[in-house]
């Protein structure tokens, strides 16, 4: 007979470690998953995230990690003339540069240190749905080492990213709005590194948009936004023929690429399109982080989203598992009205970008714009 337990996460990301660290304490709960064989590109962290991270007790345990604070904030979008934003004038305090494998480290430790069981390197892979079991969820995952698992589960809890595996698998249609991709280098330091440590840079260009900082451990991120069918993205294949079309194109970042070097190698390409699920929930399953909602990275709100959801999904669970059949559905409202904030925000960020209608990066985003005027302001409750 298969192992019963009453919650699987699916996903060790931000967002399954957090939602596995709240419903620890409540039911039994396993989080599976691979953590990341090199580096994760997305480090920004606003300094509002230390509302979820006091909620969760981690706090202190964060502050320790040696994060880099982030002071300033430079932009040159919709003119070529940069505008400096200091931290300081934040109420929300300023944000953070992370080391991603420790903040996420620092999270899926959290989740079992408080008892969920760690599934470590194990990919959910097929999930049959079998209603009124007691059970309903009989779940097949592939352990690092090839070996077949199988679980019963009374909620499923999607956490895999991008990828919704389990929504997928439940039936959920996933739609993507855009085409957008990140073409990123970690690059050694600079000559002038100490001017730039703190600060994140953005710059618009006529073939997209171009992101850069220096990480905690000194490298800089050169990091070019594009829809994947751009022909820009055939200039920046290796390292070199990033930092070289960033020299081109830019002149903000420009100033930060000087004295800094980059060989053949390839860039890594990453998906950052915003994509959501139909329904963030369904019967016995949820979704939760970039799995309900994936974010552009343009918002610098995914981790945010990703500790928010986790926290506030632990609520409707929970409330779910004591027999309120209007948890999930309410889930699904909650995200619902997240969605269409974003997209009201995302759209009106981009529509101040008025310098290159014809070129189709900025066409097409100018299009989005006007489809999603009419949306509620972004709100977290
Ligand atoms: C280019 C780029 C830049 C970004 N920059 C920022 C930034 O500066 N600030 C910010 O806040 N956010 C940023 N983000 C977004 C942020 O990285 C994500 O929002 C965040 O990682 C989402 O966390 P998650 O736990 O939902 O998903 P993920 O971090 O994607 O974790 C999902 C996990 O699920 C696993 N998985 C997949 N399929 C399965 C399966 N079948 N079974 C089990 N596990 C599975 C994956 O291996 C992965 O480990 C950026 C994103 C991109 C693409």
């Amino acid at each position: 007979m298969e192992r019963q337990l009453d919650v699987l996460v699916a996903g060790a990301g931000p967002a399954g470690a957090v939602i596995a660290a709240q419903l620890a304490g409540h039911c039994t709960v396993a989080l599976a998953g691979r953590t990341p064989s090199g580096r994760q590109i997305g480090e920004s962290l606003p300094g509002a995230a230390s509302v979820p991270l006091r909620d969760l007790g981690l706090w202190d345990r964060f502050l320790a990690q040696g994060h880099r604070p982030a002071w300033s904030h430079a932009s040159a979008w919709g003119q070529s003339e940069t505008v400096q934003r200091d931290a300081l004038l934040d109420p929300q305090g300023h944000g953070w540069i992370l080391g991603r494998t420790a903040f996420d480290g620092l999270l899926r430790d959290a989740a079992t240190e408080r008892g969920a069981e760690w599934l470590a390197g194990a990919m959910l892979r097929a999930a049959h749905h079998e209603p009124g079991a007691r059970h309903p969820w009989l779940c097949e995952l592939l352990t690092a080492d090839g070996i077949p698992l199988r679980l019963r589960c009374r909620l499923l809890v999607d956490a895999s990213g991008r990828s919704a595996r389990a929504a997928r698998l439940a039936g959920a249609a996933v739609h993507r709005t855009d085409k957008l991709v990140c073409l990123h280098a970690w690059l050694p330091p600079g000559r002038d590194t100490a001017a730039w440590a703190g600060a994140t840079l953005i710059e618009a260009a006529p073939q997209g948009w171009w992101y850069s900082v220096q990480v905690p451990h000194g490298d800089t991120v050169l990091a070019f936004h594009t829809d994947a069918d751009q022909p820009a993205v055939r200039e920046c294949k290796t390292q070199a023929g990033l930092l070289a079309y960033a020299r081109e194109q830019t002149l903000l970042i420009r100033a930060r690429c000087e004295g800094l070097d980059a060989r053949a190698q390839p860039v890594g390409i990453a998906p950052a399109y915003s994509q959501y699920c139909a329904a963030a929930a369904g019967v016995d399953w949820m979704a939760v982080g970039d799995a309900a909602l994936a974010f552009d990275p343009l918002a610098s709100q995914g981790l945010f989203n990703s500790l928010c959801t986790g926290l506030q999904g632990a609520q409707h669970a929970i409330a779910h598992l004591d027999g309120n059949a209007q948890a999930l559905p309410a889930w699904t409202h909650h995200v619902d009205g997240v969605r269409a904030a974003y997209a009201r925000n995302l759209a009106a960020y981009y529509a101040m970008e008025q310098r290159w209608p014809r070129e189709p990066f900025w066409g097409r985003r100018l299009e989005l714009a006007k489809a999603a005027a009419g949306a509620p302001a972004m709100a977290y409750s």
